[in-house]
């Protein structure tokens, strides 16, 4: 229940990709028979990558990860606008990939706006309008966050940067593939994908950038990509991220996230039921079908997710170790919790692979794992005097 971290390759994604390791090695830049093979299989799964999000081929280049996507976006627009201006505005509920390469470019002169969110972690696009001044070069918004599940309001963000002719990126790497998306009526310039949330392989992914942005390249070397990021292809990877995009956009239109987010929605109700003083983060409807965060009070989360490890059950908690102390996630702060509540996250995502009886078991096992950590709790007293 951890698939929001990563999720697993689909066989047809791996039986798509085994060749481009052994019989078919060509490099796709060689003029011969091998080279224009491999050529055609990347051009094959750009083709399905742009049709996923209502893009042209043109529009896509692959790169090593969201990471490296969200990097480009906002550094490669940055260095091509800074003529123009120096302004970006961002939120603070970003991914790290984002928010870090805003960090960056504050150290190289760029003035970078951190919009908060309301306690559901929405964004106010009237914010977004408010704080855009002559300078503003980018704004870049997450489509839907990685730890709450919330999808922003992208399609009345994308109005107000066309209106102000100002560069629009979203990183979309939670949301593509599990929620229909079309770049044209989004109004977004660039969008950030990544391979390995959508039953691809890890370490690719994918920029979308719209036809006449001015961006330079995040990576210099030879031609590939049309001279938009340097480096030999990673053609398995990339015939990988094709064939999911060709597999998401099917079973989106078989309804599996309606079924994965009717699971979702069993596993939430199931847990409130059993559980007191608990409260679920993100919005109530606005949120990502498989995405589930709850906040347990007097609890720790890393010590549920040890628990629930040694049951079989992956999940993961809003907290990051970071240099030894914990530190309560970015999010669940911007969102309003306190840092002892926010500390006592867990986050569980659903993926295509889970079933009835997966939610079940957590619905059985979760509320004697609570009762106990809480009985061991330094919060005890608190807790009993609740209880
Ligand atoms: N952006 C978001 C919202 C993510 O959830 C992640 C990964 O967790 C990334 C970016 C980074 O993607 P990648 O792991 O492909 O580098």
């Amino acid at each position: 229940m951890d698939n929001a971290a990563t999720t697993p390759t689909d066989t047809e994604v791996l039986k798509a990709m085994n060749p481009y390791f052994s019989s078919k090695y060509g490099n796709p830049n060689s003029v011969h028979f091998f080279g224009q093979e491999a050529r055609d299989a990347v051009e094959n799964a750009r083709r399905h990558v742009a049709h996923l999000i209502g893009a042209t081929s043109g529009e896509i280049i692959f790169t090593g990860g969201g990471t490296e996507a969200d990097n480009h976006a906002l550094k490669g627009i940055a260095w091509a606008n800074q003529k123009k201006g120096n302004h970006i505005i961002t939120s603070k509920i970003e991914h790290h990939a984002v928010l870090h390469a805003c960090h960056f470019l504050e150290k190289h002169g760029f003035r970078v706006t951190y919009l908060p969110v309301d306690k559901y972690g929405l964004i106010n696009p009237e914010e977004v309008k408010s704080e855009i001044t002559d300078k503003t070069i980018l704004i870049s918004i997450m489509h839907a966050n990685n730890e709450i599940g919330t999808i922003e309001p992208i399609r009345e963000i994308g109005r107000i940067a066309k209106e102000r002719d100002i560069y629009f990126h979203t990183d979309s790497v939670q949301a593509v593939g599990h929620i229909p998306i079309d770049v044209n009526d989004l109004g977004v310039d660039l969008l950030t994908m990544s391979g390995h949330k959508l039953y691809g392989p890890n370490g690719v992914g994918a920029l979308f950038i719209k036809k006449g942005t001015k961006i330079v390249p995040l990576i210099d070397g030879g031609g590939q990509e049309k001279n938009r990021r340097a480096g030999t292809e990673n053609v398995a990877g990339i015939v990988g991220m094709g064939k999911a995009a060709e597999l998401a956009e099917k079973r989106m239109f078989e309804g599996e996230e309606v079924k994965i987010s009717k699971l979702r929605d069993k596993l939430i109700e199931g847990i409130m039921k059993k559980v007191k003083h608990v409260r679920l983060n993100g919005h109530p409807t606005m949120r990502l079908p498989g995405n589930i965060n709850l906040c347990f009070e007097f609890i720790e989360g890393e010590s549920m997710l040890l628990s629930l490890d040694m049951k079989g059950v992956a999940a993961s908690s809003g907290s990051a170790c970071t240099s030894g102390s914990l530190e309560a996630s970015h999010v669940l702060l911007a969102i309003g919790l306190a840092p002892e509540i926010a500390h006592g996250s867990l986050r569980l995502s659903l993926g295509k692979e889970n079933t009835e009886e997966d939610v079940n078991y957590v619905v059985e096992i979760l509320p004697g794992i609570i009762k106990k950590l809480r009985d061991l709790s330094p919060f005890q007293g608190k807790w009993k005097g609740l209880k």
